[in-house]
């Protein structure tokens, strides 16, 4: 039996690699000094993993994204970047070869001529986004291994078994954006690269590669199986003394048990938390001999305390199953959890003692390898020996205990809280009391947050300045902010959230039944991370969240201001969540808690309450079949949240994406008033999709994109009102960025949005006009 993981963080322990990035952006550092920092960061947690790991993972560790990896590995370079790379290929210099891959991650201008990023998606049902690929018959499909080697030279030195990692070819055409001809034209220009990849890592004396094909988690059905098929039979062909891992996860792999067992894989990783039906599988159709089975048993996803009771049985069934040896590992990549517990000093005990953050889950994975491998009989079951994991947990358990009454109660979400007035009614009413001219302008909710206001955050948790001093400094920010807004003509002012460091976050902090981590950082993309905070108890509110703020910021002006909150399902999807209630109750009690908050704030005249829901399509499950019951909460904890919203005060809310096509029915059911959501990173492409909805809702397709920090043109904002025009009738359409502006820096701030306003009066006049 031997231990190994999926992937790693690689984000830094105490953020080291966004820190890194964050520099070279600003040009703080050069291409040497980002590259040679992050090498060593790399290095020091191979050593770390191989303390700790049979088996150690390599090229999981990314400078900015592992897709964005493989795009540059194997040269599928979309054509717009081609005059970006570097001649010289593998031979060029460190920065030109850096500033190539970041130009695809971020956009580039050069000369005053902009080149628009690559979009980002969000993987599977995780909250980290991968950019991606764009398929067309230029692309010259050359390898650039010069990265993948830099890897493999650094596992190398330490002399310690490891495994490359690579994104696998079904996987990567199936998250890729075909932007000419069919799927399949590219499988075979893909196949070629990994068939040379496979000879590359041979002549470098890789013992073990790890494809990646989380992809087989999704429903698939006879034509991507034949893809399937198709593409190992090569790419197996190829393999010599070098061994193949087929690594799986996010879920089971039913509608690809047969090929994949049929495929002369070395070993099979499946995952056992997101797919239990795996074992089924396994019990049922039989495990193909000489193949090593890796078991993720280790959640990647959540943060509480491994069942090491449950999975040595599991372990020991599967055993009896499969001829050869077993692996054991993590269910996913750790990506997605953050380091360590141990940097908690905030935390009660006994909710330290239920958590297993990425080192946790190493040591679990370690005591989990030694009691089976042990004396059987002795460790835990008969109580004597090692009774601790069993007594953490019920220690955790014990602080996560429930007063919801019946969790299994019928209806969570009984079906009469709808908003009884309908929505065209409501549409005069809100039209009376807002007076918003033709095609409104406003943003998202967040201003840009700056050096000065972390730092008074910092000192104001540190105690260095009172709360009334940080308290006065936030109301002149939203001062300042309104000022702003008004300057630039804004139709609908925001507060600028600045008392928020993050939108869920600052939530959990207020509520009870949340705890906050102080270094729990996941990656969410690039050099984004995000700090999801632990669900462990009932969800309570105590006070007004948002309130005063939202209240001051309308007392400085008589346009509205439009109140921001977040949705009970991104709150979920966002956070670490209990597992010891149904999610629904969760969800039920969180919506409750918004529900109190938006009555204070209609109580204080707020004509405007946007709800966040900007992480609702995140978790929609994989599989079509499990849709249904993940959207029932879903509507129905908005519809909860929402309810007591009055007909004359106008109910938006914003969604980070803009594939509608899943999740009409959903989006209907919720029932606002005014959508924005994104739709500049796609460049408009999914516009088509929502022409239905926006006949009888009013909608803001973000007009530019907040990642970039590409400042878009008057002319070229028109353009795009008018083909936004060609699908949303002139009075549903609201003129709005993509998403919050928290993240960008404030002349980019001021620049973009005087050109949206400046590009919507202009459409207005048109309009005029042509009246
Ligand atoms: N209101 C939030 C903001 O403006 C929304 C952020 C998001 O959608 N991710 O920052
Ligand atoms: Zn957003």
């Amino acid at each position: 039996m031997k231990t190994t993981i999926v992937g790693f963080p690689r984000i830094g322990k105490n953020r080291e690699l966004k820190t890194l990035l964050d520099k070279y952006f600003v040009q703080a550092i050069d291409a040497e000094t980002l590259y040679s920092g992050a090498r060593k960061l790399e290095i020091d947690q191979l050593k770390f993993l191989a303390e700790r790991l049979d088996i150690i993972p390599c090229n999981d560790f990314s400078l900015y994204d592992g897709m964005l990896d493989m795009i540059y590995l194997l040269g599928a370079i979309p054509p717009r970047f081609v005059k970006l790379q570097p001649s010289q290929g593998g031979a060029a210099s460190l920065p030109a070869k850096l500033s190539f891959y970041f130009a695809m991650a971020r956009g580039k201008e050069v000369a005053g001529e902009s080149t628009y990023p690559l979009e980002m998606k969000k993987w599977f049902t995780t909250n980290y986004h991968y950019l991606v690929p764009e398929l067309s018959r230029d692309i010259s499909w050359k390898l650039e291994p010069s990265f993948l080697k830099a890897h493999v030279e650094a596992a190398q030195s330490l002399g310690h078994p490891f495994k490359v990692n690579l994104i696998g070819p079904l996987t990567f055409v199936g998250l890729s954006k075909i932007q000419e001809g069919s799927l399949e034209e590219y499988l075979e220009p893909l196949v070629r690269q990994y068939e040379a990849l496979m000879d590359l890592l041979r002549e470098w004396n890789v013992p073990w590669v790890q494809i990646e094909e989380p992809i087989l988690a999704t429903d698939l059905g006879n034509k991507e199986r034949e893809q399937f098929r198709f593409l190992y039979d090569r790419i197996l062909s190829k393999k010599g003394p070098l061994k193949v891992l087929l690594q799986t996860y996010f879920g089971d792999i039913r509608d690809s048990w047969k090929p994949v067992c049929e495929a002369a894989f070395d070993a099979i990783g499946l995952d056992f938390v997101g797919g239990p039906y795996n074992e089924e599988l396994i019990q049922r159709y039989g495990f193909p001999e000489n193949t090593i089975l890796v078991a993720g048993c280790i959640d990647g996803r959540n943060i509480w305390k491994a069942d090491l009771i449950g999975l040595k049985r599991l372990i020991k069934k599967l055993a009896a199953a499969v001829s050869q040896e077993i692996w054991l590992s993590s269910s996913c990549s750790l990506l997605h959890v953050p380091y360590t517990v141990k940097g908690e000093s905030a935390l009660p005990e006994n909710l330290k003692t239920s958590l297993a953050f990425a080192y946790e889950k190493l040591e679990e994975l370690e005591l989990l390898k030694q009691v089976l491998e042990g004396d059987p009989g002795t460790a835990w079951e008969d109580g004597t020996e090692e009774k601790s994991p069993e007594e953490q947990k019920e220690n955790g358990m014990a602080l996560r205990k429930s007063d919801a009454g019946n969790p299994q109660k019928e209806e969570t979400f009984p079906g009469n809280k709808f908003r009884p007035v309908p929505r065209q009614e409501r549409y005069e009413l809100q039209q009376k009391r807002l007076g918003l001219p033709l095609f409104p302008t406003t943003t998202i909710g967040s201003f840009p947050q700056d050096g000065e206001l972390r730092r008074m955050r910092r000192q104001y948790r540190e105690g260095v300045i009172s709360p009334q001093a940080y308290e006065a400094y936030l109301r002149d920010r939203i001062r300042q902010v309104i000022n702003l807004q008004e300057d630039l003509g804004l139709d609908v002012l925001v507060h600028g959230e600045y008392e928020r460091n993050d939108m869920v976050e600052y939530f959990a902090e207020h509520l009870e039944g949340f705890y906050t981590t102080e270094q729990g950082w996941v990656q969410s993309y690039g050099s984004r991370v995000t700090k999801p905070p632990i669900i462990y108890g009932d969800i309570k509110r105590n006070h007004p969240i948002t309130v005063p703020w939202i209240s001051y910021a309308q007392s400085l002006t008589k346009k509205p201001v439009k109140a921001i909150l977040t949705g009970p399902i991104t709150i979920i999807n966002w956070s670490f969540v209990r597992e010891d209630l149904p999610l629904e109750v969760v969800a039920s009690q969180l919506a409750d808690a918004i529900r109190e908050e938006i009555d204070d704030l209609q109580e204080k005249g707020i004509p405007i309450i946007q709800v966040d829901e900007a992480a609702l399509r995140e978790k929609l499950p994989l599989r079509r079949s499990e849709w249904e019951g993940y959207l029932k909460v879903a509507v129905g904890a908005f519809q909860a949240a929402t309810a007591s919203v009055r007909p004359d005060v106008q109910l938006h809310t914003h969604m980070c994406y803009s594939e509608f096509g899943s999740m009409v029915d959903a989006i209907n059911a919720f029932d606002v008033d005014v959508i924005t959501i994104e739709a500049a990173r796609s460049q408009f492409e999914l516009l088509p999709s929502f022409q239905d909805y926006a006949r009888d809702h009013q909608i803001g397709p973000g007009i530019y994109d907040i990642h970039s920090p590409l400042v878009p043109s008057i002319e070229e904002l028109q353009q795009r009102i008018h083909r936004m025009l060609q699908y949303i009738p002139a009075p549903m359409l609201w003129i709005n960025p993509d998403c919050g502006l928290k993240t960008r820096n404030i002349e980019e701030t001021k620049a973009a949005l005087a050109h949206m306003v400046g590009a919507t009066k202009k459409l207005r006049a048109e309009y005029d006009k042509r009246m």
